[in-house]
């Protein structure tokens, strides 16, 4: 543990400690532990000790392997893996009997946009609501179709819920886990240029539009105002930086066809996230703009439905040091069909949409056939989409993926990636997406085996069991009752949501 995140934690532990009104919590230490001691004096060893529980009997899906390890047992203590094995001695751990069951490592969406939930998609803030409505439609998905469905981490890619994941990360507020870019940074008439068409330019440009006022996009022109833009993203606790590099779907002035920030610019936010050990990824859809990005070091490429295997050779040829970032979802079942597109779209865009749903096929043909190194990111946000994000997953499958294939696009492919925040890193101590000694405790049990069955992902009552941070949110079964593992809805317990 660096010596900054020892700081981060002992101030967590300090303020949860003094909001549950214990004499003593660890830094590991869980709900379940806060739940299961009663509070006795500080320095009571029984107390100090991390909660320890271990697993038997479950067939594992590592987040990489395309195949289950089978008759495994896992021992989780406090918020992290300790061990897996066949068999693992553990005589002082809580045994929970997984009866066959499936592990897999808690589900990572790698294309989120946590504040762009009201219903108006990227508009509403310019229409009807304010930054607290944003936050509070945030935070119903973040517990209600994100953490509770089994995705216990998200890459929010545009938008600004850094207080929002400081929160959870405090334990005032559930949620999964939030790596957010901050901001979109874009040029004027961008993509992330949300404003009216008759918005003033002293507006615009001084930041006082509502999208720019919530600091969900940047609209800035020129190698010094991307410069401000990337440093106040990172100031604020940014794990990346988020850049519009092409024109889009959803936005009014830029066709798709367009380029985005200027070759300045994009070499400037390179420069400041390297600077600060972190990385660039960028919205794109064409081979013009995926070249000129990988020529300048952008590392992560979202999109790209409209590229050519000459530039899916490319991006092979680079192995890990760049990803494609599949939105399979709203790419080939929605903008597939000119009367699914949300209705919020003008004619134009749906226009828009029906062309990237064309290339979103082809360009997963090639991707996948030449092995580019690639994760699933939803994009899906606003009502429905936001309810139904795991059909992104089995959309994958439809698209010619393996199930495997699909499930490591959003968990072990994904866990490397959120790594490349380095030190921007917001949970820098373990390994994320992946089921070994030394990954957080983000687990979940499925009732049967998604390599056979994809499908069954979607089947809520399928997932018995969640746990993210050690803590348990979701389970159906083991005894409610046993102090391990309240039900989520117990009260007073951090992490634990009142349903
Ligand atoms: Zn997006």
């Amino acid at each position: 543990m660096s010596f900054k995140s020892m700081l981060k934690s002992c101030g967590f532990a300090v303020t949860v400690s003094a909001i549950l009104g214990l004499s003593s919590l660890t830094v590991t230490g869980s709900a379940l532990s806060a739940a299961a001691a009663p509070a006795k004096s500080a320095g009571a060893t029984e107390e100090n000790k991390p909660v320890r529980i271990l697993f038997t009997n479950v067939n594992i899906f590592d987040g990489f392997s395309d195949r289950l390890a089978k008759g495994m047992s896992v021992l989780v203590e406090g918020n992290h893996i300790k061990e897996v094995g066949e068999s693992i001695k553990a005589p002082d751990a809580y045994v929970v009997d997984g009866a066959g069951r499936t592990m897999t490592p808690g589900l990572i969406d790698m294309h989120q946009h946590v504040m762009l939930n009201p219903p108006e998609g990227t508009a509403s803030y310019q229409t009807r609501w304010d930054g607290a409505a944003g936050g509070a439609f945030a935070q119903h998905h973040l517990v209600n179709n994100i953490l509770l469905k089994g995705i216990t981490t998200v890459r929010d890619i545009a938008g600004d819920p850094l207080d929002i994941a400081k929160a959870i990360d405090m334990g005032q507020l559930p949620g999964p886990r939030v790596y957010s870019s901050g901001g979109a940074i874009s040029q004027t008439g961008g993509h992330g240029d949300w404003a009216g068409r008759n918005v003033p330019e002293d507006i615009l440009h001084n930041h006082k539009d509502m999208s720019q006022a919530t600091q969900n996009t940047w609209v800035v022109n020129g190698p010094d105002q991307v410069t401000e833009a990337v440093r106040m993203n990172l100031r604020r606790g940014a794990a990346f930086i988020k850049i519009m590099g092409g024109g889009g779907v959803a936005s009014e002035f830029d066709p798709l066809e367009i380029m985005g920030l200027a070759k300045d610019e994009v070499a400037r936010a390179v420069e400041i996230a390297a600077d600060n050990g972190t990385y660039v990824a960028t919205h794109a859809y064409h081979d013009d703009s995926y070249n000129r990005l990988l020529d300048l070091g952008v590392r992560s490429f979202e999109h790209g439905f409209l590229v050519t295997e000459p530039t899916v050779k490319r991006m092979a040829a680079k192995g890990q040091e760049v990803v494609w970032s599949f939105q399979c979802f709203m790419s080939v079942n929605t903008f597939g069909d000119y009367d699914a597109m949300p209705g919020f779209f003008t004619h134009e865009q749906k226009v828009k949409g029906v062309a990237v749903g064309k290339g979103a096929r082809n360009a997963a043909k090639l991707m996948n056939k030449h092995n580019v190194f690639t994760i699933g990111g939803s994009d899906m946000f606003g009502i429905p989409f936001v309810e139904r994000i795991k059909e992104d997953i089995t959309c994958n499958v439809d698209a010619g993926y393996t199930p495997a294939q699909a499930l490591k696009h959003w968990t072990g492919n994904a866990g490397i990636v959120l790594k490349w925040s380095g030190p921007k890193d917001p949970y820098p101590t373990y390994e994320l997406g992946t089921i070994k000694k030394g990954a957080y405790a983000d687990l979940l049990l499925w009732d049967g085996n998604p390599l056979d069955d994809i499908k069954l992902i979607l089947d809520e009552e399928k997932l018995n069991f969640i746990m993210k941070d050690g803590l348990v949110f979701k389970n159906t079964m083991v005894e409610a009752d046993h102090p391990y593992f309240r039900p989520a809805r117990a009260p007073s317990t951090r992490g634990q949501y009142p349903l």
